[in-house]
């Protein structure tokens, strides 16, 4: 459900993002992306390891500002909830709690049960971090970043070192956070992943990166089944070969 043609909800122009390697030397990371989100719209960044994937969200998200380019409006101006790989829970806090510290003051107190229920968690609430599989601890951790309501939600190869069953459930989720109108930009290096949820797929080229294609994809997500992104992913892959590992 993206909203073409209105102004985006986000864009990012990345002219340039350089590292500093420890003996010195300069490392181009990003050289050249333009990269606009529009208002519930889902975007995938597809890319080789390496190429600059969690450079550009961490730019558009805001959490990096040392770059050359400009991310409209400021990033601190919207509500961003990111989901990293690494769940990042407090393993002294339950569920509930983890989720509820992330609120504002004023709405420390309100009832997150539909939260949580939305997110199939309600048996886990009341457990420790350390007594969930990684599939869960994502899940807690992409309810506790949609507990914010945020305009748009950044997810960084969320599905990674989980088991095939795991990554269905999770992305069952994600996809549920993208039908209730949240705008995401999810980094992946999975092709099957991007077909399967994004409505547009922004593909990378090797570091130093830069967008080699978009792809927009039309049909809604719940139409989507197995065969459907196969032959998508086999007629991308025969146009750009970099997929083909994929
Ligand atoms: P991706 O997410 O696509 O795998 P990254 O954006 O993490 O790639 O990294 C792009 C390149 O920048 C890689 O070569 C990586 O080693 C390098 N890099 C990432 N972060 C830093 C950093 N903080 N300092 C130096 N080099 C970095
Ligand atoms: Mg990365």
């Amino acid at each position: 459900m993206s909203d073409a043609g209105a102004s985006p909800l986000i864009e990012a122009v990345i002219r340039a993002k350089t590292y500093r390697r420890p003996d010195g030397a300069e490392m181009e990371a990003v050289r050249g992306i333009t990269l606009a989100i529009a208002r519930g719209e889902f975007v995938c960044l597809i890319g080789p390891s390496g190429c600059g994937k969690t450079t550009t969200l961490r730019i558009l998200a805001g959490l990096d500002r040392a770059f050359e380019g400009e991310v409209t409006p400021d990033p601190a101006t919207l509500s961003i909830g990111v989901a990293f790989q690494e769940p990042r829970l407090l393993p002294w806090r339950t569920v509930e709690e983890n989720i509820r510290l992330v609120l504002p003051k004023a709405r420390r107190s309100m009832d997150l049960a539909p939260l949580i229920a939305r997110f199939g968690l309600s048996v886990h609430a009341a457990r420790y971090p350390g007594e969930l599989s990684l599939g869960l601890a994502r899940r807690v951790s992409l309810a506790r970043a949609m507990a914010l309501e945020p305009d748009l939600l950044v997810l960084d190869e969320p599905f990674v070192s989980l088991d095939a069953q795991a990554a269905a459930d999770l992305r069952r989720y994600v996809a549920l956070a993208a039908d209730g109108g949240t705008s995401v930009l999810m980094v992946t290096h999975n092709v099957r992943e991007a077909l399967e949820l994004a409505d547009r797929v922004v593909l990378l080229a090797p570091r130093p990166t830069h967008v080699v294609e978009e792809v927009c994809l039309a049909l809604p997500r719940a139409m989507r089944d197995g065969p459907w992104i196969e032959a998508e992913r086999a007629a991308l892959a025969a146009r750009f070969p970099l997929l083909r590992e994929g």
